[in-house]
């Protein structure tokens, strides 16, 4: 048994190694799937491994792990490191609390109060709001759904589903609606797909006509779940419009903010989000735009005590102090639930609501300078618009999948690709606030390099 002083100095070891390696080779070296447990040493075996072996292998599994925070990483709606932030996740491993009693989590439990509070203040919701931090985005929608459910079926939760309940969101929204509505007993055949515009975005008009359609049918509309920040054209439904509609007819509306929710810090973008007070429901992942570790997934709730009476529920063992305001276990899904909180909140703490701003609005001028780039060049084809973080693109009629598959696969950059209507396009993601102007161009100068260094192997046409 080695006593945690000695690894937390292996520790410290390890992050040198691994910092100066970010530098020296910003993709990792990619070890190919089918020789994986070929090339690393990963079996388990009844014998001890020495000291000296097991740094050594722990350095061969940091050296080729994706780098998810370097310069050349693009390829998903997190990335780059921010510093204070993982800071305050390391000291909740050491402090290892879970947050359903204040018994057993303390000022934690006032941490992530806070930063609920906060949020609350900075949406607009009023007096009865609060909140709590589910898993991910895609619990986010899940406990949103089942506040819907069983606030149109109060009997819901002890007597199964007794009610034809559809719900509706658009066609580019994220995948975790079709499992939820599963999950939740409502059906993926009774999810309703509202169409989106050209830029991406549901059109109101569409949902009205659907819910009418629906009504008359005998169906019951339960649940709306508009996006700020589709996966993958970072559109905005329109909100206000949309809040129209679901108070009018008296439906559930989440917005799933999860990718670009976090623009509610930030007075140049917020706009985005207009309506957002009108909400019932409203979540933001701070593992995205604010570039805290994973994960950092927040949802708030206009009247508390929808998260109450869906998720609660008594246990002599657990809850034996303090009130139901300090138990935080009566409003989450988990029974044990790790901190997420300290990593947003030291963050925070150090940079201001001002700093969550500027991390936010340096997203965007990053985005601009992107668009910018691709409009000037004539190789360039654009395909997103202005007031998205997601710069979709193709160069030279390039096959956008064999250009991001060649470009990992030569260590150049991590970048995906995606699709909207009849196009496919590569998805520049300019999440990670770190970045420079010079970092994007940067990306677009190794990108260029490629293809001329290998016309061949790319096809690229006369
Ligand atoms: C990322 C994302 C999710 C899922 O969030 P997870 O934390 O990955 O579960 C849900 N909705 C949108 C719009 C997203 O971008």
């Amino acid at each position: 048994m080695s006593d945690i002083h000695s690894d937390l100095v292996l520790f410290n070891e390890l992050v040198e190694v691994l910092l100066n390696e970010e530098e020296k080779h910003p993709v990792a070296e990619r070890i190919d799937s089918n020789k994986l447990y070929d090339s690393i040493d990963l079996s388990l075996s009844a014998e001890a491994m020495v000291d000296k072996e097991f740094k050594h292998v722990l350095k061969d599994v940091l050296v080729s792990t994706p780098k998810t925070a370097t310069k050349l990483f693009f390829n998903q709606l997190f990335g780059g490191r921010q510093g204070k932030a993982v800071l305050g996740d390391l000291l909740a491993v050491m402090l290892n609390n879970s947050m359903y009693t204040y018994k057993v989590a303390g000022p934690q439990v006032g941490i992530e109060q806070e930063i609920i509070r906060q949020s609350c203040d900075i949406v607009g919701y009023g007096a009865q709001s609060n909140g709590t931090f589910p898993t991910g985005g895609s619990m986010s929608n899940y406990m949103a759904l089942v506040m819907a459910r069983d606030f149109m079926d109060q009997d819901c939760k002890d007597r199964g589903m007794s009610k034809p309940m559809v719900i509706y969101t658009s066609e580019e929204s994220h995948y975790s609606n079709d499992k939820n509505a599963s999950f939740a007993g409502i059906g993926r055949k009774n999810i309703r797909y509202i169409q989106a515009d050209s830029k991406g975005r549901m059109i109101p008009e569409k949902l009205e006509a659907q819910i009418a359609e629906d009504l008359s049918n005998g169906f019951v509309p339960t649940y709306v779940n508009a996006t700020a920040g589709t996966t993958v054209l970072g559109a905005f439904d329109p909100i206000d419009q949309i809040a129209d509609i679901t108070e009018k007819y008296k439906i559930w509306l989440h917005v799933d903010g999860a990718y670009c929710g976090s623009v509610i810090f930030s007075d140049k973008v917020k706009h985005l989000v207009d309506g957002i007070e009108r909400s019932d429901s409203f979540s933001y992942n701070a593992h995205k735009m604010i570039g805290t570790p994973l994960t950092c997934s927040v949802i708030l709730v206009n009247d508390k005590k929808h998260l109450h009476d869906s998720f609660n529920n008594e246990a002599d063992y657990l809850y034996q102090t303090d009130g139901d305001d300090f138990n935080l276990g009566k409003t989450s899904f988990q029974c044990g639930r790790r901190n997420d909180a300290l990593k947003f909140w030291t963050l925070w703490k150090s940079v201001g609501t001002k700093g969550l701003s500027e991390i936010v609005d340096q997203q965007f001028t990053l985005a601009d300078v992107a668009r910018d780039y691709v409009r000037k060049n004539k190789d360039y084809t654009l395909y997103s618009f202005d007031e998205s973080i997601s710069i979709c693109f193709n160069y030279k009629n390039i096959d956008p999948t064999t250009l991001c598959t060649a470009l990992y696969e030569h260590q150049v950059a991590v970048v995906g690709f995606g699709s909207f209507n009849n196009d496919t396009f590569v998805r520049l993601v300019t999440i990670n606030a770190n970045n420079t102007k010079h970092d994007i161009l940067n990306f677009f100068q190794a990108l260029e390099d490629f293809v001329d260094q290998t016309p061949n192997l790319l096809q690229v046409p006369a």
